[in-house]
């Protein structure tokens, strides 16, 4: 095991991409097996010395920045460790970059969907993170591929949990860990938010499975250092397509029944097994629906010099085809697409896999972008990451474009509009700019609570958002988040100042 204490050691390993300054540690660890992890964690627990799990460190609320103590890296538990073709499972480290496990699983013609846009983060970030991203629309985030896990607990105690074999009941969890201990964990009783994608705060439900509790916990309850994911069959190809509008009510008009017919597809495909009825009857069935509004793609139109001028916004859709189903399906698009007056002939399609990947990389270009020009400033950006209940979204909508416009502040909006779920990035160039960015912040998300949404629909709560989870929740409900982490971390060493205050514990 590695252990560094020098400052310019454990530099990279005091920041994310937050960029939230101030981090600092005592030491850094880099594991290379179970036990050393267990090791670590008995004497911080001891000592009551806080440890924050870091992963690659691309999280944007601060979650893997140490304000003191220990910071335990999983760098080391990188290994693919088996990718069943038959069974359609993988066993990774918690290490593995995701690129490297989309590639891998790739060759065997699998596919792993859950796709955060910033292919260099942590399979172990992920779940502690429940990503999601583009490809969410139709598969859903991390949570739903999450078979197993194995965790090692703030006490050195290692603890299983596979999915669909301990569940709630009458409010209580009860778990035993490899060294036969026993938890009981009350199982929080608030109703999750009625959204699409949520990582605001730990999971409930009225039938938890224990292995949700884990998924979203920002490395506040255990480390995770293993995971069993469920792959599906690599589709044969997709159909993607960048198409463009040059009237925004046209855009959501045509998002609103995109997703429409969409979901009358997925309803009847909730395991996606994927022979779903779309491939038979060729009908719109999007895996992605993303938006730009006309600031994102003047953000990036350097970088793309073949975009076309004049137009409000566009929409990045993709949809799984085979060879048989390819002309029909693009026929479906086109006449659905026509009747909402899209730039047909400016917009761009691909089947192609090599064109397919420069589509994402038009969609990872624009957060990308917004970073690189942040730190030009000096500023933080500003992202909202809310998520409001579909029959709210356009509202919301309306609500964030008349404020922003009003601010006179740079900004761009994109993003998930297939989940009903948007990022307002406010681009502050000045700190008196970041001070209306961030007043601002807080309208939208007193807005998003209102019309009963979500503060964190994928980033989390991290360390930057948890004084508005308090807004969301209430502190009933916030002390019942703290009590669940104090059943694993009865001395709060995990993840401080993740989730909620450390007034709380
Ligand atoms: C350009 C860009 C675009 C992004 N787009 C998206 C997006 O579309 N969707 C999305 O969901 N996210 C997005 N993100 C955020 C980020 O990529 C995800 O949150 C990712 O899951 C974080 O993984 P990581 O390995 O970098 O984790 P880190 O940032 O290192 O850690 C994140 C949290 O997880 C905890 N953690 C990490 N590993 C473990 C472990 N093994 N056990 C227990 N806890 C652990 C950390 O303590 C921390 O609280 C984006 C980030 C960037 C920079």
């Amino acid at each position: 095991m590695q252990v560094k204490t020098q400052t310019d050691e454990l530099q990279n390993y005091l920041t994310d991409a937050s960029n939230l300054p101030g981090g600092f540690a005592q030491k850094l660890f880099i594991p290379n097996t179970r036990e050393e992890i267990a090791e670590i964690l008995r004497e911080a627990n001891e000592k009551e010395i806080s440890v924050t799990v870091s992963g690659a460190r691309t999280g944007t609320v601060g979650g893997a920045i140490p304000f003191g103590g220990f910071v335990v890296s999983l760098e080391k538990f990188n290994q693919i460790k088996e990718i069943n073709e038959q069974e359609r499972f993988a066993v990774v480290g918690s290490g593995v970059v995701l690129s490297d496990l989309q590639k891998a699983v790739d060759q065997k013609n699998l596919f792993y969907p859950p796709d955060p846009t910033e292919w260099s983060c942590q399979i172990g970030g992920t779940v502690a993170t429940n990503a999601s991203g583009a490809q969410s629309f139709k598969y859903g985030s991390t949570r739903k591929f999450v078979e197993q896990l194995k965790i090692v607990l703030p006490n050195g105690d290692f603890l299983k949990l596979k999915r669909g074999e301990v569940f709630a009941k009458d409010g209580f969890i009860e778990l035993e860990t490899e060294n036969g201990n026993r938890i009981k964990v009350k199982v929080p009783t608030y109703e999750q938010p009625h959204v699409r994608k949520n990582t605001s705060g730990y999971f409930s439900a009225e039938n938890l499975d224990a292995i949700d509790l884990f998924i979203g916990s920002e490395g506040t309850l255990g480390i995770v250092m293993e995971i069993k994911l469920k792959l599906l069959k690599k589709p044969e190809g997709f159909l993607s397509g960048i198409v463009f509008f040059k009237d925004e009510k046209d855009l959501l008009e045509f998002v609103d029944e995109a997703r429409r017919l969409s979901f009358d597809v997925h309803n009847e495909n909730q395991d996606l097994i994927q022979n779903p009825k779309s491939k038979i009857q060729n009908l719109i069935d999007a895996t992605i629906l993303e938006y730009f509004d006309e600031n994102s793609l003047k953000f990036i139109a350097e970088k793309f010099p073949e975009m076309p001028e004049n137009v409000r916004g566009a929409i990045f859709f993709e949809q799984e085809m085979t060879a048989e189903n390819e002309d029909a399906l693009f026929e479906e698009w086109n006449s659905l697409l026509e009747k909402h007056r899209a730039a047909l002939d400016e917009s761009w399609f691909t089947t192609s896999e090599q064109d397919h990947k420069k589509m994402r990389d038009f969609r990872h270009a624009l957060p990308v972008a917004v970073n690189e020009r942040i730190v030009r400033y000096g500023q933080r950006k500003i992202g909202t990451d809310m998520a409001v209940p579909d029959e709210n979204f356009a509202s919301f909508l309306k609500f964030y474009k008349q404020k922003l416009s009003e601010s006179n502040l740079d900004y761009v909006i994109f993003g998930h509009i297939g989940d009903a779920h948007l990022h307002a990035n406010i681009l502050p160039k000045t700190d008196e700019e970041a001070r209306t960015a961030k007043n601002l912040y807080g309208r939208f998300i007193a807005q998003a609570i209102m019309l009963g949404g979500t503060i964190s629909a994928e980033h989390g709560i991290g360390k930057l958002k948890s004084k508005y989870l308090q807004v969301m929740y209430g502190e009933r409900f916030i002390n019942e988040m703290a009590e669940l982490k104090k059943a694993f971390d009865p001395n709060g060493i995990l993840g401080r100042g993740n989730i909620f205050d450390e007034k709380f514990i």
